[in-house]
């Protein structure tokens, strides 16, 4: 018998798509937590409730009944019913009976999008900062993501920042709002602006709206598919991780037009053959909740965001409060210099505070840490005071 044979490398495509840098400064969190230290938390981007007790109770009890068995790869009936009715209803989106789908999360319907949509050499359009994942499922397809800093977009219009790097090679656009890591509501102006590009111009659009039930004030959500003649171009991704506190479930779901729902179908089939039954009654139950499940939420919500800005404030950080979604993005104060991954290092390290460096949103990020305000409000005590003794600890040995 023969040693071992060479080992064959993982696929080619591996080596240029990046595996997420926030699991990185979560494993540096874990090991500190593992050594007993103390660390405040603000690395994460998970609501900060329990999964309401309704939607609990539709999975115990889908259990119950043993509705275990496979479902529909594209998802339970009456789930799509309640989802076609709620996009026609709350979204204003034109959706014919057949393009919901249901998917394992918000990830699995833009992976399967991209994947739907994308050919090699393709490029695709998206602003910057942008959430990290994005511009790898993108690099994954072997396509090149193509970036419009958002300061750009918001001073010239959408229109001009995108036609200004469309090429014949752009295949489509991908539009966020509200938006993660800036906590930024687009207008409708802004957004019928993107719909009417795509429109004209003759691009697929991608709509990730993650975080359309997460708006504090001011105008609510747009969807980009709500506008005459964008439907049939766009994919809409749309999760209940966020709204529902049901991140760890599992559970979205996408419209995507007749043209594109063959080759969707067969991602989810060939992936994963669908989400799991009884989390789909769950998800129904979810869908069924009063509009007072919201109100609640989001008081929750703003109440966390406003400390943890008065908090930030007094620690030395120059903030606005977001509208939307569970993040702040200050810039790094100047006693932590200019470099963001070395700024959330040295927080870490000195004040057992973590966050996300911007950087790793995009160049445009850079200069930014992202806190998650969704954090346990002694969490938002706690930090702050750490930060404020780092603050003071810092303005003395200068
Ligand atoms: N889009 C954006 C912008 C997000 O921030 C997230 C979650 N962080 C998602 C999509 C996907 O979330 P999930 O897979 O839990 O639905």
């Amino acid at each position: 018998m023969g040693g071992d044979g060479p080992f064959p490398a993982a696929a080619k495509r591996f080596e240029s798509v990046g595996f997420s840098e926030i699991v990185r400064v979560r494993n540096r969190v874990m090991e500190l937590l593992a050594a007993g230290e103390k660390v405040w938390r603000f690395e994460g981007g998970e609501p900060f409730m329990p999964t309401p007790e309704p939607i609990k109770e539709a999975m115990a009890r889908a259990l119950d009944r043993n509705q275990t068995r496979y479902a529909p790869s594209s998802g339970i009936p009456e789930l799509r019913r309640a989802i076609l009715e709620k996009v026609r209803d709350r979204n204003g989106i034109p959706a014919d009976e057949e393009s919901p789908i249901i998917v394992n999360g918000g990830m699995q319907g833009l992976f399967a999008a991209f994947a739907t949509l994308l050919d090699p050499g393709d490029e695709a359009l998206l602003l910057s900062p942008y959430w990290t994942p994005i511009v790898d499922v993108i690099t994954y397809h072997g396509a090149k993501p193509v970036l419009v800093p958002v300061s750009e977009a918001r001073r010239d219009g959408m229109a001009a920042a995108f036609s200004k790097r469309k090429t014949g090679k752009t295949k489509l656009l991908y539009w966020n709002s509200p938006t993660n890591p800036t906590g930024e509501v687009f207008s409708r102006a802004e957004v019928e602006e993107v719909a009417a590009f795509v429109r004209e111009t003759g691009l697929a659009l991608i709509s990730d709206e993650a975080y359309e039930d997460l708006i504090y004030e001011g105008e609510g959500h747009v969807s980009p598919a709500s506008f005459p003649g964008v439907f049939e171009r766009t994919i809409s991704v749309f999760t209940f991780s966020k709204t529902y506190s049901m991140t760890g479930w599992r559970a979205g779901y996408v419209l995507v037009p007749k043209r594109w729902r063959t080759a969707m179908q067969t991602v989810v089939l060939y992936s994963t053959n669908g989400v799991s039954t009884p989390t789909q009654w769950a998800a129904l139950a979810a869908l069924s909740l009063p509009e007072s499940f919201l109100g609640e939420a989001k008081t929750g919500y703003r109440k966390r965001r406003d400390a943890l800005v008065a908090g930030l404030k007094e620690a030395g950080f120059t903030i606005e409060p977001p509208r939307a979604a569970l993040y702040l993005f200050p810039k790094v104060p100047a006693v932590l210099g200019p470099d963001s991954r070395a700024a959330a290092r040295m927080l870490l390290d000195s004040a057992r505070v973590a966050t996300v460096p911007g950087l790793v949103f995009g160049e445009e990020g850079e200069g930014h840490l992202r806190f998650s305000f969704s954090v346990a409000e002694e969490m938002i005590a706690g930090g702050v005071e750490a930060l404020r003794a780092f603050a003071t600890a810092a303005a003395a040995e200068k």
